[in-house]
């Protein structure tokens, strides 16, 4: 191998045996002068496919990155494997900047990442035109978009470095899949001749299921207690109130638990944050307020306790999880006030006609992908306009199948209960009277002299429940925005009347893992899958421990020493000299000599205990 090739690189510094998707052409296209437009999932590897070029070509790469936390983490993991690497932020003081700036000018530097506002001023651009610049990367490059979600008006200039700097190779990334918002980076950065590379947003890592609510607290304590002892996630709750709620129930329960919402103070979220990427175990309780710009690969888990507006959230805050490849799941409860509060919300909001259709339908689609009896990957890939020819085998539905059951009279029941009572009530009176209840509001408004009184005495409650949920689903409910009673629409109609067959999904009622029988000991499920032979629980726990102390120690957060892909591949291959350690997942010739003797010491104590 040529030692100024990328395959090169990749082993030696980054310590990786082979380049994933279409990391080695990005590189190659890059190294040949050109341009590229790169569009892979959050955890696809996207900052190699600048670092290496960087690294390879004369000069300094020069990262735009919007936010100070990723840049400064970046640049540190960069360090760690022997990297020529250095920022400039608003946390520089100004000695400290023009330190940074002396070596970019000399060429000491094989990277430099920058803030957009910064890289813009005529200062900068000045400094520039003094260097060799090897290639510009524009990272988060969605946010030169004013349809996506995270516009940023100073992105909009870095259009002039195509025309103040011809002939330097431009590569901008993202992982937002929209189409619009692609057209826009093109256009305003200048990119329109930039070779496009689109790789599959799947993510296979990621295990996603949902369960009805039946209890969620209990729900989402099992699934913590039966997958997640020990693992680092975010639970994402919609309202400020909930978020502390859960968080202090959870601190109860012995989770070291954190709130983090838009209306605490910003120091207090902020040392949240930092708490969440600079320790381990951390469970972070959040509104949706948390998540832009963290970095943190081993998020093993991501947990919804209320149902995500749309689709694009939902992928969004679930991606989350499981940066770093190795499994993680993607878990949510949901119930029938969820979808019946989301359609309420908005069409009670500002928006105009044409903006709650919209909305509405975003909606439907959220739930169509709850209740949905096939593959959940398959959907969610359907959605996002990309087709997978088979079922995951890793999602709830492809690992237990869901049973439905035709429906068609309840159905009926159901809607015709909603007529008879006026359409002004919520599922929980609707089913007192189709059980034949005389409750006090039954009595009240004389709905035991209804048709419909007492005729749904074949299904339980809970059944009812669920039938309502479902039809709130499918679209042959809607709910009134200020009474928040069920209504009848056009798509109930057919269905009165017998013209369509309706099939329910019968609910599974567990939090935990439902598809799996036995008794399990308490482990994670990254644990448990990485720790099959004797005594391994206990080398995970001493790495980890080596792990933590080194990183406060040099007070950096402790995946930066090494992350939970190389952890487990240190336990599956217990490496004793350099040549074994040197073909561990992330060991390269930096982290070798500042880690490989302590690490290797703790695995030939735990050699000698065990074998
Ligand atoms: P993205 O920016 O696309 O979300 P990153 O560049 O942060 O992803 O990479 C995600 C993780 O995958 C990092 O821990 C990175 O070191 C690792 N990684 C990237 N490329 C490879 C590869 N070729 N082999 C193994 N691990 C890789
Ligand atoms: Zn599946």
């Amino acid at each position: 191998m040529h030692p100024k090739s990328p395959k090169s690189v990749l082993k030696n510094t980054f310590g990786y045996d082979a380049f994933r998707g279409p990391q080695q052409k990005i590189i190659e296209h890059l190294l040949h002068g050109g341009d590229a437009l790169v569009l892979i999932p959050t955890g696809g590897g996207k900052s190699l496919c600048y670092q290496i070029p960087g690294i390879l070509k004369p000069g300094v790469a020069v990262v735009v990155s919007p936010l100070i936390a990723l840049m400064q983490d970046q640049v540190e993991a960069l360090r760690q494997n022997g990297v020529k690497a250095g920022f400039l932020n608003s946390t520089l003081s100004f000695d400290e900047a023009l330190q940074i700036e002396r070596e970019m000018a000399q060429g000491a530097l094989d990277l430099l990442y920058v803030a957009p506002e910064r890289l813009v001023t005529p200062r900068f651009l000045e400094l520039l035109t003094q260097c060799t610049i090897a290639l510009f990367a524009i990272d988060e490059a969605h946010c030169v978009s004013q349809w996506g979600h995270d516009f940023r008006p100073e992105y909009m200039q870095l259009a002039l470095l195509a025309k103040n700097f011809p002939g330097v190779p431009r590569i901008a990334l993202t992982a937002t899949a929209d189409p619009i918002v692609r057209d826009e980076m093109m256009e305003n950065l200048h990119l329109t001749q930039a070779r496009q590379f689109i790789s599959s947003f799947d993510r296979p890592n990621i295990r996603y299921r949902v369960v009805v609510k039946n209890n969620p607290k209990k729900q989402l304590l099992d699934f913590l207690k039966s997958e997640h002892d020990g693992d680092s996630g975010i639970i994402y709750c919609l309202s400020r109130k909930k978020v502390e709620a859960t968080a202090s129930w959870l601190k109860e329960m012995g989770y070291n638990a954190l709130a983090y919402h838009a209306g605490l103070p910003k120091e207090q979220r902020a040392e949240n944050q930092r708490r969440f990427i600079t320790e381990e175990q951390v469970i972070v309780v959040a509104t949706i307020a948390f998540g832009m710009g963290i970095d943190k690969p081993d998020v093993r888990f991501v947990a919804h306790l209320d149902l995500p507006k749309n689709l694009e959230s939902y992928y969004q805050e679930t991606g989350r999880a499981g940066r770093d490849g190795l499994p993680a799941n993607a878990w949510m409860a949901y119930s029938l006030g969820d979808a019946v509060f989301l359609r309420q919300m908005i069409d009670g909001s500002e928006g105009n006609e044409e903006y709650k259709r919209i909305q509405h339908q975003k909606l439907s689609a959220m739930l169509g992908f709850c209740e949905i009896t096939s593959c959940r990957r398959q959907s969610l890939l359907a959605y996002f306009g990309e087709e997978a020819k088979d079922p995951c085998k890793n999602c709830d539905t492809c690992l237990s199948p869901v049973e439905t059951w035709e429906g068609t009279t309840q159905a009926q029941k159901a809607l015709s209960c909603v007529y008879r009572t006026g359409q002004g009530y919520g599922a929980g009176h609707l089913i007192d009277v189709l059980l034949g209840r005389v409750t006090d509001k039954v009595e009240l408004y004389g709905h035991d002299g209804v048709s419909t009184f007492g005729i749904g005495k074949e299904l339980k409650e809970k059944e009812w429940r669920s039938v309502f949920r479902q039809l709130v689903a499918m679209g042959a409910l809607s709910v009134n925005a200020q009474t928040s009673g069920l209504m009848l629409n056009g798509t109930s109609l057919p269905i009165l009347r017998g013209k369509k067959e309706i099939h329910f999904r019968v609910d599974a009622i567990t939090g935990g893992r439902s598809y799996t029988s036995g008794t399990r000991k308490k482990a994670s499920r990254l644990m448990e899958e990485v720790c099959t032979s004797p005594g391994t629980r206990a080398l995970w726990d001493k790495l980890k421990a080596f792990r933590m102390e080194t990183a406060k120690e040099l007070s950096i957060p402790p995946y930066l020493v090494f992350n939970d892909a190389t952890l487990a591949d240190l336990i599956e291959k217990m490496p004793t000299d350099d040549l074994e350690m040197l073909s561990v997942s992330g060991i390269g010739q930096q982290k070798l000599s500042s880690y490989g003797d302590e690490i290797m010491a703790i695995i030939d104590e735990h050699l000698k205990e065990y074998i």
